[in-house]
């Protein structure tokens, strides 16, 4: 048997990653998978010389490792984590080793919904500023791929609360924590407040010099900071309230970003980004970007020309008449709710997949101003039904992407919106919520 500086444990973006950076830095590094390798992987193991197996865990190799870097994918509780935690062996993320061995500026963007725009914009301001910015985290080429690779100045990461879990000595020099709503649940024994404390890992180990943005209109947000000594810098954001202070807010319609007493003043409608939760994103995108000394003006056009993502509000097609809108990145009941809070027109919804613990009467008020008609679409619909049953909207069940099209287009009049927000995951009819997506935008072109 042989001793390993590192196991890394999943061999997918990250894990892979990981494994490079461990051998670019001399260290003695396996690789073990339990399900199949993608090719693409296998490749970068093969030709980084790093030894490997798939289909099995070796229990001997892991358990003798110096340090397990855990894909984010594999829950704690599985029984060799628990027997690696068990017997002391640190058990890491992929973010918190790359960390060892980068000296970049941090901007670290979570929170249940909006990351990884948030992660996009910030990295596009960068970009536009003509900084050596680096885009990673659950987005792009994984963190540990980039610093054995490309070196950049800085870095925007997209964190989530699994990476958070493993994640001890990492530290932010810009925190970004948008909001905090129930996702994930399973994860964290059902309960919220694991989660939440998960999330405010994201400023562990931040000093005075730090800076924390976060959305002071989440309820979640502020009780958790009462309760915190927190030694970094605050900046909040609101659409709600007056910032007093440094921080961003709405007033007279404008967007007001007041950074170290400079102002940045800018009007919605010049957003490229539109809806209510854009806006949050994009304060959150300016006030890191005016802390980092990007000028106003770069931040300003960056915020009008960027383009959107793909899956978030997408405008797919208008098909007579009829405007279809593709969400299939909801895959919770809080992203949805900004989704149907932000249509202007009647709409036909488009839900359901795979529940993760919903609590649909939060949408109830929107639904009943909006919604004429629910097209579930899942191999279970139940809840659904149940939930929404007193509405006097029509509800139909579907069970494909081109049966729930067809439905839209039949139960819809010219001036609706068909939008697909499913508030679910996918894996019950789909691989994942980009496959539902793209399956959304080809049965509408077939339309
Ligand atoms: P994440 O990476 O956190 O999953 P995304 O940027 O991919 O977030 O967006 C996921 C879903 O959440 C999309 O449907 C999007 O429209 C919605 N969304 C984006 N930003 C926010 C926000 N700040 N609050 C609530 N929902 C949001």
């Amino acid at each position: 048997m042989r001793q390993y500086d590192i196991v890394i444990l999943g061999s997918g973006e990250s894990g892979t990653g990981a494994a490079v950076l461990a051998k670019t830095k001399g260290l003695n590094v396996f690789v073990s998978d339990l399900g199949r390798i993608n090719d693409k992987y296998k490749n970068v193991l093969l030709n980084h010389d790093i030894p490997f197996e798939e289909g099995k865990h070796s229990k001997d190799q892991i358990l003798g490792a110096n340090t397990i870097v855990k894909s984010p994918g594999i829950p704690d509780n599985v029984a060799l984590v628990q027997e690696a935690i068990n017997i002391k062996v640190p058990v890491i993320s992929e973010l918190e080793f790359a960390y060892r061995y980068t000296n970049a500026k941090l901007v670290c963007i979570t929170g249940s919904n909006g990351k990884t725009t948030t992660t996009l914009l910030t990295h596009h301001i960068c970009k536009k500023a003509g900084l050596n910015a680096g885009l990673a985290g659950n987005v792009g080429n994984s963190f540990a791929w980039q610093v054995a690779k490309n070196k950049h100045d800085i870095y925007i990461l997209e964190v989530s609360s699994f990476q958070l879990d493993g994640m001890f000595e990492f530290k932010a020099d810009i925190a970004v924590l948008l909001n905090i709503t129930p996702d994930h649940l399973d994860r964290y024994n059902n309960s919220f407040s694991k989660y939440a404390d998960s999330k405010f890992r994201i400023i562990q180990n931040q000093k005075a010099e730090d800076a924390f943005i976060y959305c002071a209109d989440d309820t979640t947000i502020i009780r958790e900071i009462q309760k915190r000594n927190i030694k970094s810098k605050k900046y909040p954001f609101s659409i709600n309230e007056i910032i007093d202070g440094e921080g961003a807010w709405l007033e007279n319609n404008q967007i007001i970003i007041n950074i170290k007493s400079n102002r940045l003043i800018m009007t919605m409608e010049m957003l490229a980004l539109q809806g209510k939760h854009n806006i949050y994103n994009s304060m959150a995108s300016s006030v890191a970007s005016k802390l980092i000394d990007i000028r106003k003006e770069t931040i300003k056009a960056s915020l009008s020309d960027f383009q959107n993502i793909e899956h978030r509000l997408e405008v797919v097609a208008n098909v007579m008449g009829i405007e279809f809108i593709n969400d299939s990145k909801a895959t919770n009941i809080n992203s949805t709710w900004y989704a149907l809070e932000s249509m202007q027109r009647k709409v036909i919804w488009i839900v359901g997949g795979l529940d993760k613990g919903n609590d649909y009467s939060h949408l109830m008020n929107l639904v009943r101003d909006k919604v004429k008609a629910i097209i579930c679409l899942g191999v279970d619909n139940k809840k659904i039904f149940n939930a929404f049953a007193d509405l006097p909207i029509t509800m139909v069940e579907t069970k494909s992407m081109k049966e729930a099209v067809r439905y839209a287009i039949y139960l819809g009049e010219k001036d609706d919106i068909a939008l697909l927000s499913p508030a679910c995951a996918s894996f019950d009819l789909f691989e994942n919520y980009i496959d539902r997506g793209n399956q959304f935008k080809e049965a509408v072109k077939e339309l």
